[in-house]
């Protein structure tokens, strides 16, 4: 760019006299023919007509002339030199640009660099930061690449490719979730090779979930728990993956040591589901014996194991089980607190046994009279199964319990 600017000012004005004069010339021919005119037609070739003049614009801004500083410090120490002005294109928020920049080379290790790409944060990439923000949002909102490339076009008049929208949702480095979501992807098309390796005897995945405050923006359009009042919280989520080969002195299932793999994030249940999946998958669950769903027997959980691990074996774990236990204690003995205590040691004793028939049966046949309202509406129970599993049906304490 020249030092004042004039030059670069007066092509810009040139480019948009150009572009703005040659567009009215068409557009009157238009009419002229067809007595009328087309406003989308209009509207899309006005902006297209200024984004070219922004392109051009940006072009001279671009261009640089041959550097006064004609040595870097290079990062192995070294001195890199100066050697010529390359050119690359970038597509920019107006459409395509050309840079026009000074490259530099270490004698030393023979590492180029570019100082003006790193100033302009346009390093090792085709795409300006105003391109990629936005290839970044069409890449994590929308159900696919093509669609993000589509939306790109209708939207910022900007043609890219899906392969594009692909590559920068990925690259988003700080947003792991952009990265999962593709490899989500993949692995729900079932592209990852299975991950080769032994088989497992018993692998687990569990999953919890709880409600976290949130500014109201983050909750827009999000049904309350109270019926027609936006909701205040959104649930985070939280999952794991584990193998257990061993049981404890009493016959419980042990979780492996260091066999853990932990995600977690404010998603959506499909979004949570398909990540929990990706990374069981990873962690070789087509090659694991027993597979098994943790959780806490909310039927929301629940819909998500079914969904995405329907072949697992579903199994609440102890803790909440417990939780359970407790809650239709204080239902059925809401002013008997001795009375209370005597039935959940009886019935919690059924619970860490792992009969669970017996203690489901011991509510269904009329054994208990409930002395509180509405018992039965508001105690959900899910039965736990122990068919794939020989070693104890529940793991002691929760995994998550401990670690979330
Ligand atoms: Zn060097």
């Amino acid at each position: 760019m020249d030092a004042t600017g004039k030059k670069t000012a007066a092509e810009v004005h040139r480019a948009i006299h150009h572009e703005v004069d040659s567009l009215l010339q068409r557009i009157f021919a238009e009419r002229r023919r067809t007595g009328g005119q087309d406003l989308e037609a209009v509207e899309m070739a006005f902006r297209a007509a200024m984004h070219q003049a922004g392109a051009t614009g940006l072009t001279h801004l671009l261009t640089e002339e041959p550097p006064a500083q004609r040595h870097l410090p290079c990062a192995c120490g070294g001195a890199a030199d100066y050697e010529e002005l390359r050119s690359k294109q970038v597509l920019t928020a107006v459409g395509p640009a050309r840079m026009l920049r000074a490259y530099y080379l270490c004698s030393s290790c023979h590492e180029g660099q570019f100082p003006t790409d790193q100033a302009l944060d346009v390093e090792k990439t085709e795409f300006s930061p105003g391109v990629r923000r936005m290839l970044g949002v069409v890449g994590s909102e929308c159900s696919s690449f093509r669609l993000g490339a589509e939306q790109m076009l209708l939207l910022a008049g900007l043609e890219v490719t899906a392969k594009a929208v692909e590559r920068v949702a990925e690259a988003i480095g700080a947003d792991i979730a952009a990265r999962e979501q593709a490899e989500v992807r993949k692995a729900m098309q079932l592209e990852l090779p299975a991950a080769a390796g032994p088989s497992i005897s018993n692998l687990y995945v569990e999953l919890d979930g709880t409600g976290v405050p949130v500014v109201p923006k983050e909750t827009e359009g999000r049904e309350g728990r109270q019926e027609g009042k936006p909701a205040r919280t959104r649930e985070a989520k939280m999952g794991l993956v584990f193998t257990q080969t061993t049981v404890d002195a009493e016959g419980y299932a042990l979780r492996d040591e260091a066999s853990t793999t932990y995600l977690g994030g404010i998603q959506t249940a499909g979004e949570f589901g398909r990540a929990l999946y990706a990374e069981a998958y990873r962690r070789g669950w087509s090659r694991a014996i027993h597979k098994v769903v943790l959780a806490d027997g909310q039927h929301y959980n629940w819909s998500i194991a079914q969904e995405y691990f329907p072949e697992a074996t579903q199994i609440v774990d102890l803790c909440h089980a417990r939780e359970h236990v407790w809650e239709l204690g204080a239902k059925l003995y809401p002013s008997d607190k001795a009375a209370k205590v005597v039935w959940i040691k009886a019935h919690q004793h059924w619970l860490d046994e792992g009969q669970i028939e017996d203690l489901v049966a011991s509510f269904l046949c009329g054994r208990l009279v409930p002395s509180g309202p509405n018992w039965a509406t508001t105690f959900r129970w899910k039965p736990t199964t122990s068919k794939a599993m020989p070693n104890g049906c529940v793991i002691r304490g929760s995994a998550a319990e401990g670690s979330l």
